[in-house]
């Protein structure tokens, strides 16, 4: 068996036989891979580290027919904080679900892998707003895998903005009052959730710490942006079941207790 090695990304771990784990991991060079790390679930083992959700590590792999074996792995990341914070855990497990659905095996990934670390690692700074974050992620992993939606003119005539004040999520952008009846699932977006749709698909992380989550524009971008991905992923995804419980247990939180929870720990 040849060994090689990488950096790869953890987006799914399953149980397998007593001890093991298998890895379905990211890597920008060989893309998605299955691999199996023997003894991982033992207390003790070299292995437990790298063989979790979310952790990014240099990876020596023997190179099987059908699965690889990890055989050594120096952990560069686990995000803790993604792994440690439910609203965190909850859109990074989304965020892995969607990469992983979306991306052939052994395709190399460059960009989306550098997009999914620039992703998890913004998810776990401190200051992160989950819900924005993973906003951020659709659009820019949506436009990297080749469906950047035009959001510049009706994707249909062409008609420029202020006109063009729908979102198609069918036809694939913009569209104007004219145009939006050729799309039944059409939903409107305002100058600010056009603009904010643009600001989601350009700016880095860092600089849509500003975007605010309650908002009319907020909740037009974000229900357009769903159902922009719900009609490209094949699967249906089961993390959105998660995030949807962890966001109602936030809301009875918020009812519960008097002040309320703190704007940023809100998750929507
Ligand atoms: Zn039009």
């Amino acid at each position: 068996m040849a060994m090689v090695g990488c950096e790869g990304i953890v987006l799914r771990v399953r149980d397998f036989n007593e001890a093991d784990r298998i890895l379905t991991i990211l890597s920008a060079a060989e893309g998605k891979f299955e691999a199996v790390a023997r003894g991982a679930r033992r207390p003790r083992s070299s292995m437990a580290g790298a063989a979790q959700l979310f952790t990014r590590a240099n990876m020596m792999l023997f190179r099987g027919r059908s699965l690889d074996t990890l055989s050594s792995a120096e952990v560069l990341s686990t995000h803790q904080r993604v792994r440690s914070d439910l609203a965190c855990m909850a859109y990074g497990s989304y965020i892995a679900e969607l990469t992983d659905a979306m991306t052939a095996e052994r395709e190399p990934a460059p960009d989306v892998y550098s997009l999914v670390c620039s992703t998890l690692a913004a998810l776990d700074r401190k200051e992160a707003r989950p819900a924005v974050v993973a906003l951020g992620f659709e659009m820019k992993f949506l436009s990297l895998i080749g469906f950047k939606p035009e959001l510049r003119q009706c994707v249909s005539c062409g008609a420029r903005e202020p006109e063009a004040d729908w979102f198609g999520p069918n036809e694939g952008g913009l569209l104007c009052a004219r145009c939006r009846a050729n799309d039944l699932t059409a939903v409107p977006v305002g100058d600010e959730a056009r603009g904010l749709l643009r600001a989601l698909m350009v700016r880095p992380y860092a600089r849509l710490s500003g975007v605010g989550e309650n908002g009319k524009a907020y909740v037009q971008a974000r229900t357009a942006l769903r159902r922009y991905v719900d009609l490209r992923v094949e699967s249906s995804l089961r993390t959105l079941e998660f995030i949807d419980d962890v966001n109602s247990m936030g809301r009875e939180e918020a009812n519960d207790s008097e002040g309320g929870l703190e704007p940023d720990r809100q998750v929507t």
